[in-house]
């Protein structure tokens, strides 16, 4: 059976990575949403198992030193991973799917699993990420600033990435981010079993 891709898929916090998935699960419902754990607190409207699984430090640390993640990150403050488990699981069942996750942690999934494919979104600019942060409502000052400093480090690892673009229309970015997830399935990197199959039997 013909693996699925594992789709990497950062942008800075407040970009609009949340609407552009949203949309993108709709056009492509096969594909699976890897849910992360972290340490944050939930926000208003999150709902535990479906946006994350929110654990205790205990909990999260537990996981990371039995080797249950298959990345982790602090971000803000708060810790962030990736449950192993069910990714390869279903990436050994053929099914695609797409992590959500920062810099750091893409940056570990994409040594130990080079097949990954990576895309980042950025923002318009960084004014208008921080005009987009600060309608949400939802964080402090100090959160929202923090928040900024990140993304100008996050934006700073895109060149690490296979692709890069911009979300300056919802729409747009959300066709954007199709044709890669759609072309990146005839990537070279991960299709060397079908041209050593084909070899095989020339
Ligand atoms: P938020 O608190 O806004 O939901 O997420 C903050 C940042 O953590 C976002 O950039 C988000 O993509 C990232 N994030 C969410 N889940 C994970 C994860 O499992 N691993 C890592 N490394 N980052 C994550």
């Amino acid at each position: 059976m013909t693996k699925g891709v594992l789709y990497v898929f950062s942008a800075p916090s407040g970009c609009g990575k949340g609407t552009v998935l949203t949309e993108i699960r709709k056009r492509l419902p096969k594909l699976k949403y890897s849910v992360s754990a972290t340490t944050r607190a939930p926000r208003e409207g999150e709902i535990d198992g479906t946006h994350y699984y929110f654990v205790s430090r205990e909990r999260f640390d537990e996981l990371v030193e039995t080797g249950g993640m298959l990345e982790h990150a602090i971000f803000c403050g708060n810790s962030y991973g990736t449950p192993k488990e069910k990714v390869f699981e279903c990436l050994d069942n053929g099914i695609d799917v797409i992590l959500e996750i920062e810099t750091n942690g893409a940056m570990m999934v994409k040594e130990s699993y080079p097949e990954a494919v990576m895309i980042f979104m950025l923002p318009p600019s960084i004014e208008e990420l921080r005009r987009r942060l600060e309608n949400r409502h939802s964080e402090t000052e100090e959160v929202i600033n923090g928040r900024v400093n990140e993304a100008k480090r996050e934006i700073a690892m895109a060149e690490n990435y296979d692709y890069v673009f911009v979300n300056d229309s919802v729409s747009e970015a959300v066709d954007t981010l199709y044709g890669i997830m759609t072309a990146s399935k005839n990537l070279v990197k991960i299709n060397q079993d079908l041209i050593k199959g084909v070899l095989a039997k020339c």
